[in-house]
């Protein structure tokens, strides 16, 4: 029954981490993964997730049971006070549905599902490039996807002029998927000017935003890079916002993010809430809890709250320190390349001018595993680990 099932060629981001294990020389640096790594080069635990299970240890004298449905009640209210504002005028008149999801990637598949279910004629538009995942899971939930132009490899930035004049051109009902900051995988984001002018276009056009938010805090801060957001409710625009807490509670594999659909009226958003439900039911039943309450003990309390908010700007720092530091040596040793890119890219990720070949020298050569496209992890870096990879980038660009 089973013998024509043909081998999947395996996902090529997990398949070079798996290489980057076999590889048994000591000065080998892994780029490839987007993990947040700390000075250490270890994947850290936050200081605030530590007290939240302390807390949690001397509350749990029950067995876990499900969760409804749509999840924690207190951690879909907390999310939404991150990511919309507390006081915001969509969080007070009640019209925004937001579940629990299986991190980001589970926020995808639940709005896509309930986006599939009810506009099957839409197709998705994504950036080019754009992290692969968003791509499969669309199309796994029956879309049809196409890309609008948005990364510049001459400036390493965005050609927001190409990517506007496509989008002016979307017909209507269609789905468009933006990253509101943190660009996976070229850290090529819109300035704020640009979403002040994509926005009315996005409104006009009658187009479906899907914001797909994984790295809020890593590029700029909290609240910075979630301009877009603003922007959107500002103009009375209908909406979906996924958001992961992988990366910026550094809780990778208790799979834990939410969905949320900003709606015109409440009355809406309790029915698009109970459509959310039952594509819930039909894909898991309900979500897993320990995140959920992680997360919400500590959004939940001032002092936990506020010390969540300094390890993630501190990570955000890191990261800008090592992009800084990466810049000025490779300046120092190229002196006739322009590097400026890295220094405006935000987040995890940079695009670096790299070409296959480049990429396979500095694995192969150097022990510096960085993904076939050129992108570099740049949390991944620190100052142990800098000098050998700007040797190495050194050796392959020169
Ligand atoms: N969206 C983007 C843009 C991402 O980069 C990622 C993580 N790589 C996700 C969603 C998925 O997040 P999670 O790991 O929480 O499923």
């Amino acid at each position: 029954m089973f013998q024509s099932v043909e081998l999947s060629p395996g996902d090529p981001i997990l398949s070079l981490v798996e290489d980057f294990k076999r590889d048994d020389r000591a000065q080998k640096v892994n780029l490839s993964i987007g993990l947040y790594y700390d000075e250490a080069g270890h994947v850290p635990q936050l200081a605030c997730i530590r007290r939240a299970y302390e807390r949690l240890a001397s509350q749990q004298d029950r067995p876990d049971l499900y969760l409804p449905m749509e999840g924690l009640a207190s951690y879909r209210l907390a999310v939404q006070h991150l990511l919309f504002g507390r006081g915001s005028e969509p969080v007070q008149a009640g019209r925004i549905a937001t579940v629990q999801t299986l991190g980001g990637s589970g926020a995808l598949k639940v709005g896509a599902d309930f986006l599939h279910r009810y506009f099957p004629q839409a197709e998705l538009w994504v950036s080019n490039p754009t992290w692969e995942n968003h791509i499969s899971i669309f199309e796994g939930a029956g879309f049809k996807t196409r890309t609008y132009p948005y990364f510049d490899p001459a400036t390493g930035g965005v050609d927001f002029e190409a990517m506007l004049a496509c989008i002016r051109q979307i017909p209507a009902g269609h789905v468009v998927l933006l990253h509101p900051c943190c660009h996976n995988p070229t850290g090529a984001d819109l300035t704020d000017e640009q979403w002040d002018m994509l926005v009315p276009v996005l409104k006009e056009r009658k187009l479906i935003p899907f914001l797909d938010l994984a790295y809020q805090g890593l590029g700029r801060s909290l609240e910075e890079d979630v301009y877009a957001v603003r922007v959107m409710v500002a103009a009375g625009l209908e909406f979906l916002l996924s958001n992961s807490f992988s990366k910026v509670f550094s809780l990778y594999g208790d799979r834990i993010g939410a969905l949320s659909v900003v709606c015109p009226d409440e009355g809406t958003a309790e029915r698009v809430l109970s459509q959310l439900k039952v594509t819930v039911r039909r894909n898991y039943s309900s979500p897993p809890v320990r995140g959920a309450q992680l997360v919400d003990i500590v959004l939940g309390d001032q002092a936990l709250s506020g010390l969540w908010q300094d390890e993630v700007a501190a990570m955000g720092a890191r990261i800008r320190e090592m992009r800084k530091k990466l810049h000025e040596q490779l300046v120092a040793r190229l002196p006739g390349q322009d590097f400026r890119y890295l220094l405006e890219q935000r987040g995890m990720f940079s695009m670096m001018k790299l070409s296959p070949a480049q990429v396979d020298r500095l694995r192969e050569e150097h022990g510096v595993y960085v993904l076939r496209s050129g992108r570099v992890c740049m949390a991944g870096l620190n100052e142990r680990n800098l000098p050998p990879v700007v040797e190495a980038l050194a050796a392959v660009l020169a």
